[in-house]
C-alpha cells in the first residue's frame, strides 16, 4: 500500500460535474488499496472573483492589515472546493474528511499573500488515513504563529501538495491539471509543443521560475529539497482509465540526468508576460549606483529580476531593471519621488509592455553557441533584444511584448522542439 498525494487545479475542480469526476478518480485509487490525500485548488475563477471584490473596496494605500484580510478572503475558495469534494466522495460511498490549512495545521511565516510553509503537522491526517478515510487538505494556505490565516501566492496549491507529500513521506505527488503533462513550451501558445515524458528537476526549476505556470516555483523547490517524486498529468482523461496506465502517464520530474536528456541542448522555452521595465536615465557613474537604486527597491519588498547598466557617456549612465507588473507603479513612484532626485538622475522612465523569453536546457552546460543561435533567430525575425541574462542552463531575453508569440514559435522551431508530424 502506498501513500499518494493528488493535487487538482482550478479547472479540474471547475464545476460539480468535474468535482464528481475527481471524486470517482480518487475513489478508484483508494479502492485499489492506496492511502490518498487530496489537495484541491479553488474552483476556476473563484480566487480571481474574490480578489476583484477586494480590489473594488480597497483603501488608497493598501497596508499590512489589508493584506491580512486578502488572505482571510482568498482562503475561502479552497475551503469551499475541499468541502464539496468531501461531499462528492461521500456520495461515492467513500469515507472522507476535509481540513482547512489551519486545522492540520500547515504552519507558515507571516508574509500575507506570499507566505512560506515552515512546517506541517501530519498527525491528524495520518490518523484519518489509518482509519480508512480519504483526507482532503485545502491548497494554497496555512496559519502563522499568531493564528492568522495566510496564503502562499498565486498557484500555491502546487506547493501545498508537494509540502504535504514531503511532510508525510508520500510515495508520489500527482499534480492533476488541464494539460496532460509538461510540454516543451506552453501548448496554448505553440500548438506544435511536445509533451516531455521526463524533465529533470533542474530544468523544471528554471522553467517554473521563468514563467511556466504549470508548476509554482516553490513546489519544485520543495520537491528538490525533500526528493519528492512529482508527476504532472491530466485530470481530463476518463476517470475509470486503467490505473497502471494512469500511473505511467504525464510527465515525471526526475532527479537523475539520463543520456537522452543530455542530447537535447534546449529542452524547453519559458516566457513571462508579467514583467515591466524601469529605467533610471542619466545617473552619475560613480561607485554604489546599483546599491543606491536597488537598495530602496529591495527595502520596499519589491523583487527585481533582470538588471543592466549601460556604458556611461560623459560620466552619466543609464540603469534598467525589470520588476513584476504588480509592482511597476510602486517602483516608478519610489524612484521618481525619492531615489532619482537624491542622486541627481535625469529621468525615470518605464515600459510595462515587455516580456521575458527564455531557453532552458541542461545540455547548454556542455554546448557553446546556444545563446548566439538564440540571438540570431530573434534578429532574423526583426525582434529587438532589450536585455539579456544568462545562467548555466538558461538564456533569457527581454523583448517587446507584442513579439512574444513570434519569438517563442521561432525559437521552438529553430531548436528542433516542434512535434514531428508524419
Ligand atoms: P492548474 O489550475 O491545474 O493549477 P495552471 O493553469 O496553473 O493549472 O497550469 C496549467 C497551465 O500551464 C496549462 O493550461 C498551460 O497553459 C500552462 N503552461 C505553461 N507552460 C507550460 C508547459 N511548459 N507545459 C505545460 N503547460 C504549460
Ligand atoms: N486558487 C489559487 C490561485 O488561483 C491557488 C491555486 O490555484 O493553486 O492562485
Ligand atoms: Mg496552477
Amino acid at each position: 500500500m502506498s501513500l499518494i498525494v493528488h493535487k487538482y487545479g482550478g479547472t479540474s475542480m471547475g464545476s460539480p460535474e468535474r468535482i464528481r469526476n475527481v471524486a470517482r478518480r480518487v475513489t478508484k485509487w483508494a479502492r485499489a488499496g492506496h492511502q490518498i490525500v487530496v489537495v484541491p485548488s479553488a474552483m476556476s475563477g473563484e480566487t480571481n472573483r474574490l480578489l476583484a471584490l477586494a480590489a473594488e473596496l480597497a483603501p488608497q494605500r493598501p497596508s499590512a492589515a489589508y493584506h491580512r484580510e486578502l488572505d482571510m478572503l482568498a482562503a475561502t475558495g479552497e475551503q469551499a472546493s475541499s468541502a464539496l469534494l468531501a461531499i462528492a466522495l461521500q456520495a461515492e460511498g467513500m469515507d472522507s474528511v476535509s481540513y482547512a490549512g489551519w486545522q492540520v495545521p500547515v504552519r507558515t511565516d507571516s508574509s500575507h499573500t506570499k507566505a512560506r510553509i515552515e512546517s506541517i503537522d501530519s498527525e491528524r491526517v495520518r490518523a484519518d488515513l489509518d482509519d480508512g478515510r480519504v483526507v482532503i487538505v485545502t491548497g494554497f494556505q496555512g496559519i502563522d504563529e499568531l493564528g492568522n490565516i495566510t496564503t502562499l501566492g498565486r498557484g500555491g496549491s502546487d506547493t501545498s501538495a508537494v509540502a504535504i507529500a514531503a511532510a508525510m513521506g508520500a510515495d508520489e505527488c500527482l499534480i492533476y491539471t488541464d494539460v496532460d503533462g509538461v510540454y516543451t513550451t506552453d501548448p496554448r501558445v505553440v500548438p506544435a509543443a511536445r509533451r516531455l515524458h521526463t524533465v529533470s528537476f533542474e530544468e523544471m526549476l528554471e522553467m517554473a521560475s521563468l514563467g511556466s505556470k504549470v508548476l509554482q516555483i516553490r513546489s519544485v523547490e520543495f520537491a528538490g529539497k525533500y526528493r519528492v517524486p512529482i508527476r504532472v498529468l491530466s485530470s481530463f482523461t476518463p476517470w475509470d482509465i486503467d490505473l497502471a496506465e494512469e500511473m505511467q502517464s504525464g510527465t515525471l520530474i526526475t532527479f537523475e540526468e539520463d543520456e537522452k536528456m543530455e542530447q537535447a541542448v534546449v529542452s524547453g522555452i519559458a516566457f513571462n508576460r508579467g514583467e515591466a521595465k524601469v529605467s533610471v536615465l542619466g545617473v552619475p557613474d560613480t561607485p554604489g549606483i546599483a546599491y543606491r537604486i536597488l537598495g530602496p527597491v529591495a527595502d520596499a519588498n519589491i523583487e527585481v529580476d533582470v538588471i543592466i547598466q549601460n556604458i556611461s557617456k560623459e560620466g552619466k549612465a543609464d540603469f534598467s531593471f525589470t520588476v513584476g507588473q504588480a509592482d511597476y507603479q510602486r517602483t516608478l513612484d519610489l524612484l521618481r519621488e525619492a531615489v532619482a532626485p537624491a542622486m541627481g538622475a535625469q529621468e525615470v522612465v518605464g515600459d510595462p509592455n515587455i516580456c521575458k523569453v527564455s531557453i532552458v536546457g541542461i545540455g547548454m552546460r556542455s554546448h557553446v553557441g546556444v545563446a548566439s543561435k538564440m540571438f540570431r533567430v530573434l534578429s532574423e525575425e526583426g525582434i529587438n533584444i532589450q536585455m539579456i541574462s544568462t545562467s548555466e542552463i538558461k538564456t533569457s531575453v527581454v523583448i517587446d511584448e507584442k513579439y512574444l508569440e513570434l519569438a517563442v514559435r521561432a525559437l521552438h522551431t529553430a531548436f528542433g522542439l516542434d512535434q514531428q508530424t508524419a
